[in-house]
Order: structure tokens, then C-alpha cells, then sequence
């Protein structure tokens, strides 16, 4: 028997899509034609002013340890932007903590804000990692589903009925991975009123906020007046909608003790994000030019939903799914698939992988194994020959019998 680790870990997982990923990665080394829908990253490239920004640092010899909580220079004008995005509402760049990627962010605001005993509601189903961080913070994470008639979003009913006097937090994600949807204004404002009744903190990661199908960028908690945000963590991040996945810059702002607290707390474990890529991050969140391109790279988003959409609607009627509105997921269910016999998303997509090559991840990954999530961050031809694929792969598997 090895060893007991300590209890830190003793709920962790390593993450499902990271292990979809590898896989497909080894498939591929292996010869095999394997279409990847499975990773949660655009296709495209860092921005070019971007990139050039990140190589001008090293050059300038910016490479040597950055304050704790990030730039200066970058924290502006992460305010700046978010400012712009909310119609020019007052954002203190004090309160802003730039951390290694906003998964980084999003543990510091746990770990700062919650402990033992505590619990954290997490809208269901909910991105991979947030019950993961909430156990490290040895704090209790409560799933809570959204409603299927509603894009599987919550409401503040469905919150109070999950509360107990233990509820110490929320985490909420608009536009949401894995599902697509998007919480409008007013859906954001009951929540923040039911948290501030509650005195329950709000974590509300935004970091899809651009990549919106409706007009402009998707409601935020930012839109909300000051009184509203007291117990608010809001994280935001360049790796979605600037296609910086690998530079790993992201943000929180929160009230000035939490971010105090989050960047002292930096200071021991990463000590703060890689340096250049702060001033690569400087050029993405302040450069319209960078704007320009993240508005052509969420047209193409949009471009790609639209075709998917149109395609399984046309070729698979009847296939519920959730209708997408922001980032770049479809959310689809499959437990229906094959009349009288209730199918997983884990055995769809390992047959899907096995019979026709094309990787997709399990809804068990997002806390609800009766859907399937589809990445369309991959080029049109990607997308069209997947979708090929799996329109063959779920007809078929519709009408055969299970081995
Ligand atoms: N939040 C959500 C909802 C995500 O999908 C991701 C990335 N998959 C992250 C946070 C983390 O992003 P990063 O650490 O690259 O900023």
C-alpha cells in the first residue's frame, strides 16, 4: 500500500479534458485520422502586436521577478478594459490581482474566501475545475443543477433552495463552459441581490465575457451598482477571447482586502505571473488593433455555431441541446439517443472515438453524464468533418443495439 497523502488531496482528480486531450494527442502520434473537439482553446493564434509585445519584454530585459499582484502598467489596463466593458463604470486598478491565468485567480479567490466547513454553491453543470478547487480549499462544493428549460442555468430559487446556513459562496459562469449560455442582466441582478440577502460571496468568472453571440460583450456582475458587488470576486483573463491560452495571464477584481489578501498569498505560492507575458497582456487589453482581431476571431466563433446549429437541426431533429449563446461549446444530450435504452456521454464518446475518430467530452467531466460537451474552437474543415462524423456515428448508433 502506498502511503496516505495528506488530506489536501484527497478528493483530487486530475482534469477529464486534459486527459481526453493526451490521448488524442497519442492517437495521433500513433497515424490515427483523430478530429480533437475535445480542448477548451481557440484555434487561432496569439495576436501578432501581441506576440511582438511579449518578444520586445524579453529583449528590454523585463524578464526579472514582476510585483506580486502584477503591473502596474497591466492592472490599468485590465480597469481600462473592463471599464469600457461596462460602460465606463469606475474600476480601481488597486483591487485588480493579474495571476498566473485566471484558474489561478479563481484559486486564490477560493482559498482566500473559503475553509472548512464552508459550503459553495456551483451552478451544474459547471466547468471541471471549480468542485476540484473548492475541495483543495477543504471546503464543501454543493452542485446545483440548472434548469433544462432554461439553458441549464440557475435562478435564485433554485440557490435558496440548495443553501444551508453554511453557504458561504457562489460560483458562477456567464457564458458558460460547458453549456454555451449566457445569464442576462436581470438574471445576473436576482442572483447578486439573493447573495448580498445571503451574505454569500460571489465568484463570477467572465472570462467567455467577449466571446458573446447577442450584442456586444455578455451581461456582468460589473454592469451591477457598487452595493451589489461588496462580496464579489469578478475574474476575467487574456487566455479565451486573445487566443493566450499558453501565456497564462489572468485576473481577479475584488474588494481591496481579498485582493490584498490573494496577493500575498501569491506571493508565496507563484510569486505572480510570468513577467513578459504581463507586458504581452499589456498590448491585449489596451491595443484597439488586438480588439479588431478578437472581434474577427469571435465572428468566426459565431460563424462556426451557426453551421453546427443549422447542420443538427437539419440532419438531427429532435437532439436536445442547449442553444449557444456565448463561448465556444454545444452542449448536447444523449441519453435519448437510442429508444429504450439510456446511453452514458462516456460510452458515446468512446464509441464516437473508437468508430469514427472524433474526440469529444463526456458531460460526467461537467457533473451530468447524460450530455456531451463539443468544442468549435477548430478550424471550418475541422468542424465540417466532425460534424460529418458524428451526424454518421449517432444515426447509427441510434438504431444498433448495445454490444
Ligand atoms: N474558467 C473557465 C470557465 C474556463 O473554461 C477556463 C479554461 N478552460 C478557465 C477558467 C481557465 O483559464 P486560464 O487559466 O487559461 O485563464
Amino acid at each position: 500500500m502506498p502511503e496516505p497523502l495528506s488530506p489536501n488531496t484527497q478528493h483530487l482528480k486530475g482534469s477529464e479534458t486534459v486527459a481526453i486531450s493526451n490521448e488524442t494527442k497519442r492517437r495521433r502520434a500513433a497515424g490515427e485520422d483523430v478530429l480533437d473537439l475535445s480542448v477548451g482553446e481557440p484555434d487561432f493564434d496569439t495576436p501578432v502586436a501581441v506576440a511582438q509585445a511579449g518578444i520586445q519584454a524579453i529583449q528590454k530585459g523585463q524578464t526579472r521577478y514582476p510585483p506580486n499582484n502584477g503591473l502596474a502598467e497591466l492592472r490599468a489596463a485590465i480597469a481600462r478594459r473592463l471599464s469600457l466593458l461596462s460602460g465606463g463604470r469606475a474600476v480601481d486598478p488597486d483591487n485588480i490581482v493579474v495571476s498566473s491565468g485566471s484558474k489561478q485567480a479563481i484559486f486564490n479567490a477560493c482559498f482566500t474566501l473559503f475553509g472548512p466547513k464552508d459550503q459553495v454553491l456551483i451552478p451544474s453543470p459547471a466547468w471541471v475545475s471549480y468542485p476540484q478547487i473548492v475541495h483543495l480549499c477543504r471546503a464543501e462544493p454543493t452542485l446545483v443543477p440548472g434548469a433544462l428549460d432554461w439553458g441549464l442555468k440557475v435562478s435564485a430559487r433554485d440557490l435558496d433552495r440548495a443553501s444551508t446556513k453554511r453557504t458561504k459562496g457562489i460560483i458562477i459562469c456567464s457564458p458558460c463552459n460547458p453549456t454555451g449560455s449566457v445569464y442576462t442582466a436581470s438574471e445576473i441582478k436576482s442572483i447578486a441581490e439573493w447573495a448580498k440577502k445571503h451574505d454569500v460571496w460571489v465568484i463570477t468568472d467572465e472570462i467567455y465575457r467577449c466571446i458573446n453571440y447577442g450584442t456586444g460583450p455578455a451581461a456582468s456582475f460589473l454592469d451591477l451598482p457598487d452595493e451589489l458587488l461588496e462580496r464579489t470576486v469578478l475574474i476575467y483573463g487574456a487566455s479565451k477571447a486573445y487566443a493566450m491560452t499558453g501565456w497564462r495571464i489572468g485576473a481577479a477584481l475584488a474588494p481591496a482586502h481579498v485582493a490584498k489578501a490573494m496577493a500575498a498569498l501569491q506571493s508565496h505560492t507563484t510569486t505572480g505571473a510570468n513577467h513578459p507575458a504581463q507586458w504581452a497582456a499589456v498590448t491585449a487589453f489596451s491595443d484597439e488593433r488586438v480588439e479588431a482581431e478578437v472581434q474577427r476571431m469571435t465572428a468566426a466563433f459565431r460563424r462556426r455555431r451557426d453551421y453546427l446549429v443549422e447542420r443538427v437541426r437539419a440532419e438531427m431533429p429532435g437532439l436536445e441541446f442547449v442553444e449557444p449563446h456565448g463561448a465556444f461549446y454545444f452542449f448536447f444530450r444523449v441519453d435519448g439517443v437510442r429508444e429504450g435504452e439510456p446511453v452514458t456521454g462516456s460510452q458515446f464518446c468512446e464509441q464516437l472515438m473508437k468508430q469514427e475518430g472524433v474526440a469529444l467530452v463526456p458531460g460526467a467531466a461537467f457533473g451530468d453524464d447524460r450530455w456531451v460537451r463539443l468544442s468549435y474552437a477548430v478550424s471550418d474543415q475541422e468542424l465540417e468533418r466532425a460534424t460529418d462524423r458524428i451526424v454518421r456515428f449517432t444515426k447509427a448508433f441510434a438504431s444498433a443495439r448495445a454490444a
